[in-house]
């Protein structure tokens, strides 16, 4: 069990290291994501453009290449936690990835392509080693059984938002000024800072991410030995010859892009295979079944959720009407709404959700994961609500905007924060890092479903698109809250007696 830790404001001071260490990390990675694209479409010399020369790509190229750069970035914290579980633990792992962040953002700011692939390369890595990594750290300052678990995910989220609201804020100012590369080297000072936080914090991170004694034979990992677990049953195998054959489809149909989505998919899934079986006993499998059952919730959410970059961002752009006393609201400033809403509301959902659970009303994490996906969805009502307006006449009130993105940062705090602590409560020790990056790569497998659907608008309709998401999130929620009893047993009590543990 855990040795007692200093604490404040009713949790580990630990918890703070972490969140500011993630704050910076996420000011890095998200002030960079959202120079990306635009660095890559522009051409202009200096003297044009004060931001200086691009790379001059077309929208195409660029938008490809920055679809794949989110999903990899978070299919990356897979080998992150492999090599955190069997190799050096999480906490010398997000050393290690704050390491590589700080690299990989130092090269962007070199002006030739080799240093742009080399640095978007590094950036991956280091994202992949951090990203998990940390957040399973968290769920290690906390007892099993502690009610403050979640809260504590909800406190690091808001770190995050932090982090990503006060780089998009500040960094197109930077660019603006002094141009594309001081905007990556402000990244990468954002990522020296979070490594030097990190570094002083130390001490208060003895208790958690080291690398696990082996005891026992069964806690030894041996990802050779998994081989020997390869996919033999008859289900396994159709499982695996139906995700090949999707794979050469694909490629064969689809292009060399969808292809390799499959193939990637393919492996995930063998992987998770091997690991089912190589699990001791039946509470851990059926624990392992249901975090992987939850992360269906997670593809879908994001896939939804992340329309706000791609499809609602050009549709404030394009159709709504943004003049407010007189001035016109810049659309980035919409980007900013839920970082926004997400620092103001975490604690309260997070409070609403414990409070529920001590009066012994319903309040496991899947029912709080539906209950997400179906607050989110409502909120595309919001923007169904704006295209009927803007058939109607013309132009749509940018209060739609304000109210999808409302609920969809209600939606986002019921089931994101959530699922980082629910991955801590029921991962065995053993693979806890893995299966938090198996979470990560769901979230990336999202993003690449947002980006897909949201090209398929220009084929249905916005109207269409914003109405076939209410509609099929909600479906998912509720069949997941009509599952809600057999799902909590195979969670075999995991969340049954939480309480304040101080
Ligand atoms: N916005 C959150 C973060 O950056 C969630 C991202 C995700 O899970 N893909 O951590």
């Amino acid at each position: 069990q855990l040795p007692r830790q200093k604490e404040l404001f009713g949790h580990p001071v630990g918890l703070y290291i972490l969140f500011f260490t993630e704050m910076w990390e996420r000011f890095s990675y998200y002030g960079m994501r959202a120079l990306l694209v635009l660095y890559m479409t522009t051409s202009t010399v200096l003297g044009v453009d004060d931001r200086g020369t691009g790379l001059g790509w077309t929208d195409q190229e660029a938008l490809a290449l920055y679809g794949w750069y989110t999903m990899l970035v978070y299919v990356a914290s897979i080998p992150g936690g492999m090599i955190a579980d069997k190799l050096i633990g999480q906490k010398k792992a997000v050393l290690l990835g704050a390491i590589v962040l700080c690299i990989g953002h130092g090269v962007l700011v070199l002006t030739d392509v080799w240093a742009f692939y080399t640095g978007l390369g590094l950036v991956i890595a280091g994202v992949g080693l951090l990203k998990p990594n940390i957040s399973t750290m968290v769920g290690g300052l906390y007892k099993e059984g502690d009610i403050r678990r979640d809260k504590g995910f909800s406190i690091f989220y808001i770190g995050i938002n932090s982090g990503s609201l006060l780089a998009t804020l500040i960094i197109g100012f930077v660019v603006a000024e002094y141009g594309w590369h001081a905007g990556f080297g402000l990244a990468g000072i954002a990522m020296l800072l979070g490594l030097v936080v990190y570094l002083y914090g130390q001490k208060y991170l003895k208790s958690v991410g080291s690398l696990m004694k082996v005891e026992k034979a069964e806690d030894e990992i041996s990802y050779g030995k998994l081989y020997g677990e390869l996919p033999k049953s008859p289900m396994q195998l159709t499982v695996t010859a139906i995700l090949i054959v999707l794979s050469i489809v694909g490629w064969y149909f689809m292009g060399w892009g969808y292809g390799l989505l499959f193939l990637f998919i393919t492996g995930i899934a063998a992987l998770m295979m091997m690991i089912y079986k190589d699990l001791p006993s039946r509470i851990f499998k059926d624990r392992f079944m249901v975090l992987l059952l939850s992360f269906i919730m997670t593809i879908i959410f994001w896939g939804a959720f992340e329309q706000a970059g791609g499809l609602m961002n050009l549709y404030t752009d394009s159709k709504t009407d943004r003049i407010l006393f007189g001035m016109e609201v810049p659309t980035v400033m919409f980007q900013s709404l839920n970082a926004g809403f997400i620092i103001i509301f975490a604690t309260i959902v997070a409070n609403y959700w414990a409070k529920r659970k001590l009066k012994g009303k319903e309040a496991s994490s899947i029912l709080k994961m539906a209950m997400g996906i179906i607050i989110m969805g409502f909120g595309f009502l919001f923007m169904v609500f704006a295209v009927m307006e803007f058939d109607k006449s013309g132009s749509s009130s940018m209060l739609w905007l304000v109210f999808a993105y409302l609920f969809h940062t209600i939606g986002e705090l019921c089931i994101s924060p959530v699922t980082l602590s629910f991955i801590t409560k029921l991962a065995p020790a053993k693979y806890a890092s893995l299966l938090m990056g198996v979470y990560f790569a769901a979230t990336g497998l999202g993003n690449k479903v947002a980006g897909i659907l949201g090209e398929s608008a220009s084929e249905f309709g916005e109207y269409a698109i914003f109405l076939g998401i209410l509609i099929f999130t909600s479906a998912v929620g509720v069949v997941f809250i009509l599952v809600l009893k057999p799902l909590k047993r195979l969670t075999h009590g995991a969340e049954d007696n939480e309480r304040e543990m101080l």
